[in-house]
């Protein structure tokens, strides 16, 4: 296969598992408890993490509960109504990395995720991450595939993680009272982030999609590993946060 195309597959490949992992494990599992994973799938998770992403888990929790505690208000790390849509889109690692040198910030908003023996030898060393991921890749693909798969998975990871939190802000439909947006087009290929709004709305729910047509690739993996009793799910039905206002005029 052409070079460039092996290398776009590959990338596709890489990101979307970099994807999967972060919506499960940083997001809903780790950031809102949604859902509790087993110590051994857990520990998957936060291998993938390191390898793919170079994230220390809880910074990005911290950020995340920023973000739910003053969702497009002064306060908000990321948000496209105060800084604006394409800086947002386009920065997003920047805007991260600013709330993280917030004196305290991590501290206090990632409490329950103080970094144990683990991040210590290993996940908090997020370029020895990274290099490992590149050279996994080099070993099985060769050097020419895997860099030029690590730089498109960069992009991709990056232009993915600014579209859920500039698009995902400003434009779509808002079934819920709430500043986030659906867009299932985007759903797909984030493995059911796209569907912000709903995630605003009830944000302990551990699916994404609560309406007809939705659409939430991570939900069959999180009823896979519930099955297979590494997982538990922490409502049985969404419990949207208080007061929810359903907005039926925009939802067609
Ligand atoms: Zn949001
Ligand atoms: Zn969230």
């Amino acid at each position: 296969m052409h070079l460039f195309l092996k290398s776009l597959l590959l990338a596709f490949v890489v990101t979307q598992i970099a994807i999967f992992s972060t919506t499960i494990f940083l997001h809903r599992a780790a950031s809102h408890r949604a859902l509790k994973l087993s110590k051994p799938v857990s520990l998957a998770f936060r291998t993938i993490i390191w390898l793919t992403t170079g994230i220390k888990p809880r910074q990005w929790v911290a950020v995340h509960r920023v973000h739910h505690a003053y969702t497009d208000v002064p306060g908000d790390p990321h948000s496209p109504v105060l800084e604006g849509f394409t800086a947002i889109q386009l920065a997003n690692v920047w805007f991260y990395r600013r709330a993280i040198r917030t004196p305290g910030l991590v501290e206090r908003y990632a409490r329950d995720l103080a970094p144990d023996r683990y991040d210590k030898a290993v996940f908090d060393r997020t370029y020895v991450g990274l290099g490992l991921g590149v050279v996994i890749l080099f070993l099985v693909f060769g050097w020419e595939v895997a860099l030029l798969a690590a730089a498109m998975h960069t992009v991709m990871y990056l232009g993915l993680s600014g579209a859920i939190n500039a698009i995902g802000h400003s434009f779509g439909r808002r079934p819920y009272a709430n500043l986030a947006t659906n867009n299932n087009w985007l759903a797909l290929i984030t493995a059911g982030e796209g569907l912000h709004n709903n995630h605003h709305a009830a944000p302990t729910s551990a699916k994404m999609a609560l309406g007809p047509r939705q659409i939430d690739l991570a939900w069959p993996i999180i009823r896979l590993l519930v099955i297979t009793k590494q997982a538990t799910i922490r409502h049985r039905e969404p419990k949207f946060v208080n007061p929810v206002r359903i907005n039926k005029g925009s939802f067609a």
